[in-house]
């Protein structure tokens, strides 16, 4: 098997290693990731600037560009062959319900899933990320068991989550739906030293509407979620509904 590894954390982060390491138990590994932190990034893609790719180490490329340009570089230009497999993470930090929107980390695994490799997202939902380490055996198990090519659905990615427990007080998987959040007062007002008014995104509160089955809800519960994602925004449900108004030109 020939894996690709990224992330949006930068190359030289620990969730990064964590995960190649587990993805080496599984097969070839290289890592092509971003030369500096992209979180929050989304499917950014660069096109107004050149990208340069330095080679640091046998196995391993940085790009000064985004997480989707570090996959879109490493198959189109990259690695001597396309990849069985991509793989995301670790990312130091949640991607639970609306936040895969917004995820550098998930825009990854979409854009091979756009380019039809199949791929994984892998985040760490708690607030110590050197503690991420701990999670490489339970990591190498459970992509061990979500790559297989004959049962990988198409067209589809996967998230996980791991929740802010230590691996001895995991409760197990559960395969999950997104939950809902709402930021409260995330955007800051304020004056700089020459009296400009600027404002700055982040911070403030959250709220999450997380019922059982939810990504959120099973973190909370110290499970592992495994959440089937695809790209398909179509609200296909409501299709009939709106071809019922004939709207006409
Ligand atoms: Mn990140």
């Amino acid at each position: 098997m020939f894996i690709l590894c990224t992330n949006d954390d930068g190359y030289l982060a620990g969730g990064l290693q964590v995960l190649a390491r587990a993805a080496r138990t599984l097969g070839e590994v290289r890592v092509v990731a971003p030369d500096r932190e992209q979180s929050a990034t989304s499917h950014s893609l660069t096109m107004h600037f050149p990208l340069r790719s330095r080679r640091v180490g046998d196995d391993t490329h940085q790009v000064d560009g985004t997480p989707t340009d570090c996959v879109a570089l490493a198959l189109g230009a990259l690695l001597e062959r396309r990849p069985d497999f991509v793989l995301s993470g670790v990312n130091h930090g949640p991607n639970m319900g609306e936040d895969v929107l917004y995820s550098g980390t998930v825009a990854a695994a979409m854009e091979a899933t756009i380019l039809g490799v199949p791929a994984v997202a892998i985040s760490y939902t708690g607030r110590e990320p050197e503690r991420i380490a701990e999670y490489e055996p339970v990591l190498a198990h459970l992509l061990q068991q979500l790559l297989n090519p004959e049962r990988f659905p198409a067209e589809t990615l996967f998230s996980i989550n791991l929740p802010p427990v230590s691996p001895s007080e995991l409760r197990g998987v559960q395969v999950t739906r997104l939950a809902r959040r709402v930021y409260f007062d995330s955007i800051t007002r304020a004056h700089d030293p020459s009296g400009r008014e600027y404002f700055w995104i982040g911070g403030g509160g959250v709220e999450w509407t997380a019922p059982e089955g939810t990504d959120y809800r099973a973190v909370q519960d110290g499970y592992v979620s495994v959440t089937p994602l695809h790209l398909d925004l179509t609200n296909h449900a409501l299709l009939a509904d709106v071809r019922a108004w004939e709207l006409r030109l």
